[in-house]
C-alpha cells in the first residue's frame, strides 16, 4: 500500500491510473477503522481496479467545543487494517496541506438540508464536510466514492452537491454495521464507559420500536414521544433529536402516507454525541 501525503502527489497518481484506463474507487474517512467503514472499502475494491482511502480528521467540520483535539488518532493500527483489506492507496494529509493559509476562502454549501437535524446542533459541520469532499473529489478524482447510511443526512448532503455541482461520480451507499447487540459502529463508541456503552444499546431499540410504532399506528407524534420516553429512561441519556424525513427530500414531516421515510437521531450518552437512523416503508 501506497502512503500519499501531498496534494500534488494524490493528483499525480490518480492522472497516472486514468491514463492507464484504471477506474478509482475512493473511501474518506477520518480513521480510527472499525467495521463500518472496511465494509464500505469492500464495496469500492468490487467496484473498481484501484482504491484510495483518505484519513483526515476535519478541522472545518467541528464546532467549537467540539472533540476535534481528543478525536481518535491510530494511523499505525488504521494502516495495517487498510493493508490487509488490499487498498491501494492511503491518502493522509496534513492539515496544513490541506488548508495551506490556515483557512481557505471557498465554501460548498448545500442550502437548506445542512440546516436541520444534525446541521441545527452542529452550526457550520455540513459546510465543513461539503467544502472537504469537494476538495478530496478534486485530488483524488475518484470514478465512485462510497458513504455510509450510518450518516445519512450526510449521504443525502453528498449526493446532492454531486447533482447539483455535476460531479462526475458515481456515490455508493453502504448499509450500517452495527455491532452484535445492535449498537451502529462509530469511532466515537471508544469514548463510553461501561455504563454508558449499555445505555447507548437503548438508541438502536428505541429506534426499532420506532419503526414498529410508525408502520403500525403512522402517528409521527407519538412514535417520536415514545422513542425519547424509552431512550431517557436511562439517566445517561439526553435525546437531542428525533425526527421522521422524507427519503425523497429529506423534508421533517409530521404525518407519513404510503411511502419510504427515515427516522434519525441523536443522543447524548454521557457527553458522547452518537446519532443512527433506520428506514420504515410506510405501507
Ligand atoms: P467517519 O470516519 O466517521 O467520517 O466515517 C467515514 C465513512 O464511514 C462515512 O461514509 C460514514 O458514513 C461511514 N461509516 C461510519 N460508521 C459506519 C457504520 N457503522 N456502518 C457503515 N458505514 C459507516
Amino acid at each position: 500500500m501506497k502512503l500519499i501525503r501531498t496534494v500534488s502527489d494524490m493528483q499525480k497518481f490518480s492522472l497516472d491510473c486514468k491514463r492507464k484506463n484504471q477506474t478509482i474507487g475512493f473511501v474518506p474517512t477520518m480513521g480510527s477503522l472499525h467495521e463500518g467503514h472496511l465494509s464500505l472499502i469492500r464495496l469500492a475494491k468490487k467496484r473498481s481496479d484501484i482504491v484510495v482511502v483518505s484519513i483526515f480528521v476535519n478541522p472545518l467540520q467541528f464546532g467549537k467545543g467540539e472533540d476535534f483535539d481528543k478525536y481518535p488518532r491510530n494511523l499505525d493500527r488504521d494502516a495495517e487494517l487498510l493493508h490487509k483489506e488490499g487498498v491501494d492507496v492511503l491518502f493522509y494529509p496534513s492539515v496544513d496541506e490541506m488548508y495551506p493559509d490556515g483557512k481557505i476562502l471557498t465554501e460548498v454549501y448545500v442550502n437548506k438540508i445542512s440546516e436541520i437535524l444534525c446541521g441545527k446542533y452542529r452550526e457550520g459541520h455540513f459546510k465543513g464536510v461539503t467544502t472537504v469532499v469537494s476538495k478530496l473529489f478534486n485530488i483524488v478524482m475518484p470514478d465512485i466514492a462510497v458513504f455510509g447510511k450510518k450518516d445519512r443526512q450526510q449521504l443525502f448532503i453528498i449526493k446532492k452537491m454531486v447533482n447539483d455541482l455535476n460531479f462526475n461520480i458515481k456515490i455508493i451507499e453502504g448499509e450500517i454495521i452495527r455491532e452484535k447487540d445492535g449498537l451502529a459502529m462509530s469511532s466515537r463508541n471508544s469514548y463510553l464507559l461501561d455504563e454508558e456503552r449499555e445505555s447507548a444499546l437503548m438508541i438502536y431499540k428505541g429506534l426499532k420500536n420506532s419503526v414498529d410504532t410508525l408502520k403500525k399506528t403512522k402517528d409521527v407524534e407519538k412514535t417520536k414521544k415514545e422513542f425519547i420516553k424509552y431512550v431517557e429512561s436511562s439517566p445517561l441519556n439526553s435525546v437531542q433529536y428525533i425526527e421522521v424525513v422524507n427519503s425523497k427530500d429529506f423534508s421533517i414531516v409530521e404525518e407519513v402516507d404510503r411511502d419510504l421515510y427515515y427516522i434519525l437521531t441523536a443522543v447524548f450518552v454521557g457527553n458522547t454525541r452518537l446519532i443512527d437512523n433506520m428506514e420504515v416503508e410506510i405501507e
